[in-house]
């Protein structure tokens, strides 16, 4: 755990603020016409907007995120308190609650969601698990044809071969 820790405090001090996001771009340079254009720069909008770019050299892809560049301290495994209820949130609540909720301003619960480039991804606690087979297979069952278990799991571990917590 420390060795993580003391590897990811590295990083972070070697990384240069200037070129941790991208530039901000000119809104002259928005083009008025584009092949895709995606809503929401999170994790799957992405991954999306990534391989349909690939997919297509010549394409022109744009993606529309409603939330700012991210900040530096997403890095930084389980730091939620300083992201969440910030201007990278979207800071929804539920309404007022009589039984649970108890312990939040007029018994609404906060619910988090990630409002910058990067999406929720970041505003979490870094925590990597999957869906059981059950689940996935009771996902098919439910009218979502080859979204079960057998055909997912070369996708987890390609993502576990690929990125070991060495390379953190
Ligand atoms: C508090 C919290 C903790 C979590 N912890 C973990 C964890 O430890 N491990 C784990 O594996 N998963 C975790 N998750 C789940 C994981 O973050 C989500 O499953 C994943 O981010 C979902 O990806 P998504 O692309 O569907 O949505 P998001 O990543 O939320 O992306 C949606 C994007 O769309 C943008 N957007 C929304 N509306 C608009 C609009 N109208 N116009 C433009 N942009 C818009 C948002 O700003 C956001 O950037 C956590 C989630 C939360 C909320």
């Amino acid at each position: 755990m420390l060795k993580i820790f003391t590897s990811l405090a590295t990083r972070l001090l070697a990384l240069n603020h200037t070129n941790w996001n991208p530039p901000d771009r000119n809104l002259s340079e928005v083009k008025y016409e584009y092949d895709y254009i995606v809503i929401g720069g999170g994790t799957a909008g992405l991954v999306l907007a990534s391989l349909l770019a690939k997919a297509n050299m010549n394409s022109r892809t744009l993606v529309i995120e409603g939330g700012p560049n991210a900040p530096l301290t997403t890095e930084i495994p389980f730091y939620l308190s300083g992201i969440q209820n910030s201007k990278y949130d979207w800071n929804y609540r539920t309404l007022p609650q009589n039984r649970s909720c108890q312990s939040f301003d007029y018994g609404a619960c906060h619910i988090p969601l990630g409002k910058m480039i990067g999406g929720s991804t970041l505003l979490r606690s870094m925590v990597y698990n999957t869906g059981t087979k059950r689940d996935w297979n009771r996902w098919e069952n439910l009218g979502n044809p080859n979204w079960n278990w057998k055909t997912v799991l070369p996708y987890f571990k390609n993502y576990v071969e690929k990125y070991p917590l060495e390379h953190l």
